[in-house]
């Protein structure tokens, strides 16, 4: 079995990612771990039973998905103390990553039992890999709400986050998502459309979002499969940026007055347009909220 460091009569827990779709993305390591371990607990044993036929794995399954996790866990780690190796997989890519397994996982931690990830595919980070929006600073937000008020509400929430976005969607709600998405958070923003990853229909398009929704709506074809979206971050608009010198200023007087006051204050240390000074503070407010 291959282990990391702890050396005890324990068993171990391994966190298995595979496919999203592409069976060749399973890697020889994830093959082997699930060949080797005693049980594998996975979300839904017939849907794995699949893909384990298909890899030659014969290795016992059994279920663990989010209504028993709560129960199941703590006869699992029972199980590790008593010496058997598990691992956790889920329907596809990465297990705890919009899926089952954080309970489990915490309990590992709770009771020393060492926990080693076997990485491979996830759709989040195989849509961002492959969107062309800066990936240097992003957040992962899971799926979008289902139902409209909340979703507006969701969409408009992170107009300034600065940061790339992804969420998850599902396709009979994706022409209502972008439509939503259009009109609470912003229709000129860049927005990519990642559907069916790995898989034969794979599609991949970078459009504003208005440019999306119009081409989704269109072809049928993108509203079917599994889907993640894009969300380029909040960008300040040209005319409103300032100098070096007066950002520095404004954020030091910002850390001990209020906005307003901060603000007048800059525009007497630097002599710029109070405007962008203004709309400067502001959006460096909702940046540090939004975090
Ligand atoms: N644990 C998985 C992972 O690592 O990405 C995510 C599981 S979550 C229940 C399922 C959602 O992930 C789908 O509704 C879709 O938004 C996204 N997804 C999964 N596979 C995908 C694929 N091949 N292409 C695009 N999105 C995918």
């Amino acid at each position: 079995m291959v282990t990391n460091d702890h050396s005890s009569d324990m068993g171990q827990l391994y966190i298995v990612a595979t496919p999203i779709g592409n069976l060749q993305d399973i890697s020889p390591r994830a093959v082997a771990v699930l060949k080797r371990v005693d049980r594998i607990a996975a979300e839904d044993t017939r849907h794995s039973g699949h893909l384990l036929k298909q890899l030659d794995i014969n290795t016992h399954c059994i279920a663990l998905h989010e209504h028993n996790e709560r129960q199941f866990a703590e006869k699992i780690i029972q199980q590790i103390k008593e010496g058997s190796h598990i691992a956790l997989i889920s329907d596809a890519g990465t297990p705890l990553v919009s899926d089952p397994g954080y309970f489990l996982v915490k309990l590992a931690h709770e009771e020393n039992i060492p926990v080693t990830p076997i990485p491979g595919p996830c759709a989040l980070i195989a849509a961002l890999s492959a969107a062309g929006v800066a990936t240097d600073r992003f957040c992962f937000e899971g799926f979008v709400p289902s139902k409209g008020g909340p979703r507006k509400t969701f969409y408009s929430q992170r107009q300034k986050e600065p940061r790339t976005m992804v969420f998850y969607e599902t396709p009979h709600r994706i022409v209502e998502s972008l439509k939503d998405l259009c009109e609470q958070l912003d229709e000129d923003r860049t927005v990519v459309l990642a559907r069916e990853l790995t898989k034969t229909f794979e599609t991949i398009r970078n459009d504003t979002a208005k440019s999306l929704l119009a081409w989704v709506k269109e072809d049928s074809n993108q509203q079917r499969g599994e889907i993640v979206l894009v969300v380029q971050g909040y960008r300040m608009p040209e005319g409103d940026t300032i100098s070096e010198e007066t950002e520095r200023t404004l954020k030091i007087l910002l850390k001990e007055l209020s906005l307003k006051q901060a603000v007048k204050l800059t525009v007497d240390i630097t002599g710029e347009k109070k405007k962008r000074i203004y709309n400067f503070a502001l959006a460096l407010k909702e940046e540090r909220e939004s975090v």
